[in-house]
């Protein structure tokens, strides 16, 4: 433990985490694994007492730290098994990166905008985590690096990208929540074979939008 994680801190996860086991998480690893993220440090300081609440809140360059429970729904979805390769589309403040690396994922995350793929670059390794940031349009996926095991979309998809499909191993899943505006479907998207995927739906929620192009600044 250290001073910028402490038994307050300690305190305010574990009743997060109970509240996501009320709400339905069940996936006993990704429960865990949402203990372990000290999700306070991903924000200014000032913001503590939000911290730990079950809410989406604002990161800077108009964008947002998904709220808890849509991190572990998106991660349980997932099935992560140890060691798996993982594409993360939409690195925010690298929050769920985190918890993806804590699940035992090789983490490959993706960001549009240079400010916020900059200061996640930084931020992630001071604190311990390690995954590969890139700058980039998730759009096109990270084709240097393919096939992945599992890819996980954060922000809301007009339509499913054929890349990431494409990128996806075979027997792999994609969590993509799909739609225009303020309203997404999530959806898995599994790799049957090389050209046959299946796809099932998991409800609604509300991401910011999955944007073409790079913010260069
Ligand atoms: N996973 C994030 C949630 C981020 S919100 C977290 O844990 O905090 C969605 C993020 O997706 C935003 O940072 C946004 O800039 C980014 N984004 C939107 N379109 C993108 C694209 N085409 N490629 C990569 N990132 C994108």
């Amino acid at each position: 433990m250290t001073e910028f994680d402490n038994l307050r801190h300690q305190g305010m996860r574990k009743r997060l985490v109970d509240g996501l086991k009320i709400k339905g998480i069940r996936d006993e690893s990704v429960l865990a694994a949402i203990g372990k993220v000290p999700r306070h440090l991903f924000m200014e300081s000032s913001f503590l007492n939000f911290s730990y609440k079950d809410q989406a809140f604002p990161i800077g360059a108009g964008q947002t730290i998904s709220q808890p429970y849509t991190v572990a729904f998106q991660s349980q979805l997932l099935q992560i098994q140890k060691n798996e390769k993982v594409l993360e589309v939409g690195t925010g403040s690298g929050y769920q990166a985190a918890v993806l690396v804590e699940l035992g994922a090789k983490v490959f995350t993706i960001e549009r905008q240079k400010e916020l793929f900059r200061k996640v670059q930084s931020f992630l390794p001071e604190i311990g985590y390690h995954p590969a940031c890139f700058f980039g349009d998730g759009y096109e996926g990270l084709p240097a690096f393919a096939p992945f095991d599992k890819i996980l979309v954060t922000a809301g998809a007009p339509l499913i990208p054929v890349a990431l499909k494409e990128q996806l191993k075979i027997g792999g899943r994609l969590v993509i929540p799909v739609g225009k505006d303020n309203h997404q479907e999530m959806q898995v998207i599994v790799r049957v074979s090389e050209d046959e995927y299946k796809s099932e739906k998991h409800g609604g929620f509300v991401f910011v939008p999955l944007l073409k192009g790079v913010v260069n600044i």
